[in-house]
């Protein structure tokens, strides 16, 4: 995947995204799939890439309805094709 760190150079050992784009669908992403879900991102002082984080505010960008939107049709579709895996 591009713009996805994969040396691990920083301690947090999270990983990392070079651009703020790749870490906000990141964090969309975390939300569609039921995960514990992350809710901001930061950017590491150490790594200089963003991290997702659960601590912290909830993004606005989650609060953005057309956001909101996109997750609840993404989670929708999902649910279909586990559902009709399961046959
Ligand atoms: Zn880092």
């Amino acid at each position: 995947m591009p713009g996805v760190c994969v040396d691990m150079s920083c301690s947090t050992e999270k990983k990392g995204y070079y651009r703020e784009d790749d870490v906000q669908e990141a964090l969309i992403r975390s939300h569609i799939r039921f995960l514990k879900a992350a809710i901001n991102y930061y950017l590491c002082d150490e790594c200089g890439e963003y991290h997702l984080t659960s601590q912290g505010g909830l993004h606005p960008l989650l609060n953005d309805p057309k956001v909101q939107t996109q997750i609840e049709r993404e989670q929708r579709e999902q649910e279909w094709t586990a559902r009709y895996n399961r046959r």
